[in-house]
């Protein structure tokens, strides 16, 4: 793209990395503000998405989102309801491992607080949607730099191109290279834990149950999938996962089936085992002059709880409302005042998630008995709860106070 004089044309937004979040923010923009030019740049050849295998817990607020977008249509097919959600607090060696607490009940009439959806699904009904859209993507290369110039921010692009900006969004993910070189510092560590990620197909119906079992290594979660199949993310010491991950069929279908029991009947493992490590990362900062970060880039979180890319969704809501509010007044969309608008919205909500799955896999992922009988009580007591049982569900599916419109399935 040139301008008249030559140089490269001024895009009105680029979004550095084409990640669920960064394509449904673009996606949002351009449907609610059509007259501004909205570029995606991203690092991965578009069939790179492809090989991740998880599926993602989409909360009842994402999903809403989703369909006023027109992409659930698109994925509504492969989706899978979660109907409720059984926790259990056991040791590996336990035989038996009730359960201590029972999560259930739509949020509205026939509305289920999540569903799971493959990633790779969601990934590529959003890239379709932005491009229909008029979202233009650029070829597979990276956002190397960024300098603040006469009204607009000027970016360096691998291929050796410059790209004049009124506004850069950084969603490159959770070890976010342009987060560093906006001098926005962060709080955060990595967990001695990785999360092993594996697809299995069972003999019998999971009834769209969840299952969550807390082992002392970490979560051991059981995810429906359509069909009798589910999403594991099985959460292990560092030096135990490596050797999970690098195991024999054999071993590793013996370790697997420890944990998972034996309620769903036999079970087949699908596809390839895959490993993530674990840390927390989280923004001091949100904004700087035409610069907003978005998705893992603000946020990296434990997946204890399935919520790090529905908080990433939360921002894509309340960065679209900010900017196209913003846009239909006037406003410069890069002006610092106009982006602390969505810093103010997003901050607390994310430090708050952030806290309280860090306290979660720290309550949990130990074996200390006076910590275990602790928290079980807890559980207990929250399970004799229905009125705190329907305010966690109410925050599971990602309804709080000031929900930006997008999360309600409002038009902007
Ligand atoms: C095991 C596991 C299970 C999870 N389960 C859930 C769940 O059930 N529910 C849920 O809500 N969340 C879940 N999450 C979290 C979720 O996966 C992430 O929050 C989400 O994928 C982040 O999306 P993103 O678009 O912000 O970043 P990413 O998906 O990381 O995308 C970043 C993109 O930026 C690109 N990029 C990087 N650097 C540059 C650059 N310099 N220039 C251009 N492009 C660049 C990359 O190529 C990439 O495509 C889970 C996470 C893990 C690890």
């Amino acid at each position: 793209m040139t301008s008249a004089s030559g140089g490269p044309k001024l895009t009105d937004i680029v979004i550095a990395g084409g990640g669920s979040a960064g394509l449904c923010a673009a996606l949002a923009l351009k449907r609610y503000a059509s007259d501004l030019s909205v570029e995606v740049i991203d690092a991965r050849p578009p069939a790179a998405g492809s090989g991740d295998q998880r599926a993602s817990a989409i909360a009842a607020a994402a999903r809403r989102m989703l369909h006023e977008l027109g992409i659930w249509n698109q994925i509504e097919g492969e989706a899978q309801p979660i109907l409720s959600m059984e926790v259990t607090d056991s040791k590996l060696s336990d035989t038996v491992r009730p359960v201590l607490l029972t999560f259930g009940g739509n949020v509205t009439e026939g509305e289920p607080f999540a569903h799971m959806v493959p990633n790779g699904a969601l990934g590529a009904a959003l890239k379709k949607a932005a491009v229909q859209a008029g979202v233009q993507l650029s070829a597979p290369q990276t956002v190397d730099g960024f300098s603040l110039a006469d009204g607009h921010m000027e970016l360096a692009l691998g291929s050796g191109e410059t790209r004049p900006c009124r506004l850069l969004v950084a969603a490159d993910g959770v070890r976010s290279r342009l987060r560093g070189l906006a001098g926005i510092r962060t709080n955060s560590w990595s967990y001695p834990q990785i999360a092993i990620v594996v697809n299995v197909r069972h003999e019998r119906s999971h009834e769209g149950i969840a299952v969550e079992h807390f082992l002392p290594s970490g979560p051991f979660a059981i995810l429906p999938l359509a069909g009798n199949r589910s999403s594991l993310v099985w959460t292990e010491k560092k030096v135990e996962a490596q050797a999970l991950l690098e195991s024999d069929d054999f071993v590793f279908q013996t370790e697997l089936e420890r944990r998972f029991g034996h309620r769903l009947g036999r079970i087949e493992v699908e596809g390839p085992r895959q490993g993530y490590p674990l840390g927390l990362v989280l923004a001091r900062d949100f904004v700087r002059p035409r610069f907003a970060l978005l998705g893992d880039a603000a946020h990296g979180i434990h997946p204890i709880a399935g919520q790090g890319l529905n908080l990433g969704f939360r921002d894509v809501a309340a960065l679209s409302e900010t900017l196209v509010d913003a846009h239909r007044l006037g406003l410069d969309i890069g002006a610092l005042d106009v982006l602390q608008r969505y810093e103010r919205w997003r901050r607390f909500d994310t430090w708050q998630m952030g806290v309280t799955t860090d306290l979660l896999n720290r309550l949990f992922s130990n074996d200390l008995a006076p910590v275990r009988s602790v928290r079980d009580i807890g559980l207990g007591l929250v399970e004799r709860m229905p009125s705190l049982k329907k305010m966690f569900i109410g925050e599971a599916a990602g309804f709080g106070s000031e929900t930006p419109k997008l999360l309600e399935g409002e038009g902007l």
